[in-house]
């Protein structure tokens, strides 16, 4: 049995990666009429982590169910990034003892973010002996073979290195309109407030080739749009001699002629020159951006080891502003990191206030355990942290209303996704701006790009009727 050390992952070696293209057969039959329960915490690498799980279960003849009772094998894909995460793990773990007392047969399974951290691990097999299996991050490729071994103990598999990168892996994809696409797995940035270089280890990037067939093939089966996922995205291929930069790769993905590129997340320090270029001349980059900024304060951003200054996130902002015709850029905003002072804070609102983003995931910082920041002293009581949180949505919504009313009597182009959950005579879906868009009169447009007339703004989305 393997337990993640996390210390270790900030010693390892540059290690050669490999690159397995994987051929594993599964008996269709194993698990046939049994049913499977999936619940994803977190990113969106979680939730694209969640499609290979469900295709995994489904080589093994098991098939989806929504209801927790009827399910024959319950996986929970955990996210380490919030601090109740743990709370939600095991609040949510109560009802699978319940559903393991009824039945005996059930399998339980936990793996994603969690499942790296050695004091869940030894919480879960000294607390929570009903889990059967526990699978990391780093090897979600052998949960076939994890539950076919499963005997009476708990069966635990959590590498604590990174490992290698598999091609050739099947997804269960939650849309036929739009798709994830992994480029890389893990960081080496280290934020100090970070937990992913730990549960993710160390940046590994896939070939170029096998992302690009990979998206010719989704092109092949109508998806109009690809989002290239990466903890770190635009630092893609730096860890492979001779492979494309992430702004080739941009490129070479915009050439494959699929209708929408996005890619999240990025960080400022890897934001090159040549990838603004890819982004305005390709009509199908979309010119929205996810920028994080964190904080505006230079001594914070030292603190969190983010490697720019206020000054140079303002210079890239205002270049991609400048070059990329109507751009829409979002960001993440952390306060009360250790010891912000209002002065800190201060300099933050004035980002914002010079960038007027279109809308941020605002958070105030909660000390995870394992990384550097969580052993800063800290005098910032949590009232002053929630003001300022206050504050600064204040802020972020009264722009985010401001962009989103420019657009009022504007047509914009729409992928429309779906029935709206709120009101079943509309669609909804998204500009290319990345805004989301209540339609009327466009039920028969599902998966199809159409002119939508904007009629009404709110801060965070927009009404519009079908052109
Ligand atoms: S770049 Fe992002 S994923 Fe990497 S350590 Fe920093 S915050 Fe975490």
């Amino acid at each position: 049995m393997n337990l993640p050390n996390i210390k270790e992952a900030r010693k390892r070696t540059k290690n050669e990666v490999e690159h397995i293209y994987l051929e594993q057969e599964y008996d269709k039959n194993a698990f046939k009429n049994k049913k499977y329960f999936l619940r994803t915490y977190g990113c969106q690498m979680n939730v694209h982590d969640s499609e290979e799980i469900a295709a995994r279960l489904e080589s093994l003849g098991f098939e989806s169910t929504d209801e927790l009772e009827k399910a024959n094998i319950i996986i929970l894909n955990t996210c380490a990034i919030r601090e109740n995460a743990h709370d939600k793990l095991y609040g949510f773990l109560g009802r699978c003892k319940h559903a393991k007392k009824l039945d005996d047969s059930i399998i339980i399974g936990i793996c994603g973010c969690m499942a790296q951290e050695e004091g869940v691990v030894k919480e879960l097999m000294k607390k929570h002996p009903y889990v059967d299996i526990v699978f990391g991050t780093h090897n979600i490729h052998e949960l076939q073979d994890l539950i076919l071994e499963r005997n009476s103990k708990q069966n635990i598999r959590v590498y604590s290195c990174e490992g290698n990168v598999y091609e050739n892996i099947s997804y269960k994809r939650d849309s036929n309109i739009k798709a994830w696409v992994n480029i890389q797995y893990g960081c080496d940035k280290f934020c100090t407030y970070c937990i992913v270089p730990y549960t993710r280890g160390k940046q590994r990037s896939r070939k170029s080739k096998e992302i690009i067939k990979e998206v010719k093939d989704l092109v092949k089966d109508g998806y109009k749009e690809v989002t290239l996922l990466g903890q770190n995205v635009n630092a893609y291929g730096k860890d492979i001699e001779g492979e494309l930069s992430f702004a080739d790769l941009l490129q070479s993905v915009a050439e494959t002629g699929i209708e929408r590129v996005r890619f999240v997340t990025s960080h400022p320090w890897d934001f090159t020159d040549e990838m603004i270029d890819a982004i305005a001349n390709n009509d199908n980059i979309m010119n929205y951006i996810h920028l994080p900024l964190q904080s505006g304060s230079d001594s914070i951003l030292k603190k969190m080891g983010r490697r720019y200054t206020k000054n140079e996130y303002l210079e890239l902002y205002n270049k991609i502003k400048g070059r990329v015709k109507d751009v829409a850029i979002t960001t993440d905003i952390i306060v009360g990191f250790p010891n912000e002072t209002e002065e800190d804070f201060l300099e933050t609102l004035d980002v914002v206030n010079k960038c007027k983003f279109d809308g941020a995931f605002t958070f105030i910082y909660s000390p995870r355990e394992g990384t550097p920041a969580a052993t800063m002293e800290d005098s910032v009581d949590l009232k002053t942290k929630e003001d300022r949180l206050y504050k600064l949505n204040e802020l972020i919504n009264k722009y985010s209303l401001e962009n989103n009313k420019k657009l009022e009597g504007k047509v914009v182009k729409v992928l429309v996704e779906g029935i709206s959950e709120k009101d079943n005579n509309k669609v909804f879906g998204y500009t290319e701006t990345m805004k989301l868009v209540n339609v009327t009169n466009a039920k028969e447009d599902i998966g199809n790009i159409i002119d939508v007339k904007i009629i009404e703004a709110k801060s965070f989305s927009l009404d519009g009727e079908k052109n």
